[in-house]
């Protein structure tokens, strides 16, 4: 009887940023329905596609001289 003793599959995800899946860890046991990203950095970089930052260039007047 050789039984293969496999452990249970942990769960997994595929990371939000970089598409990369990851598994589940002991510090995400509590969030892992929250946890989207495979680290920290990627939980960074979510907000980093999407530019949404406004031109805000400085009002320069250049008045043509007259
Ligand atoms: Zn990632």
């Amino acid at each position: 009887m050789a039984r293969t003793s496999h452990k249970a599959a942990l769960p997994s995800k595929l990371c939000q940023t970089c598409g990369l899946p990851f598994n589940w860890r002991k510090k995400w046991a509590r969030e892992w329905d929250n946890v989207r990203y495979c680290s920290e950095r990627c939980r960074r970089s979510k907000s980093s596609t999407a530019v949404s930052d406004a031109s805000m260039k400085n009002p320069t007047v250049h008045k043509p001289e007259g």
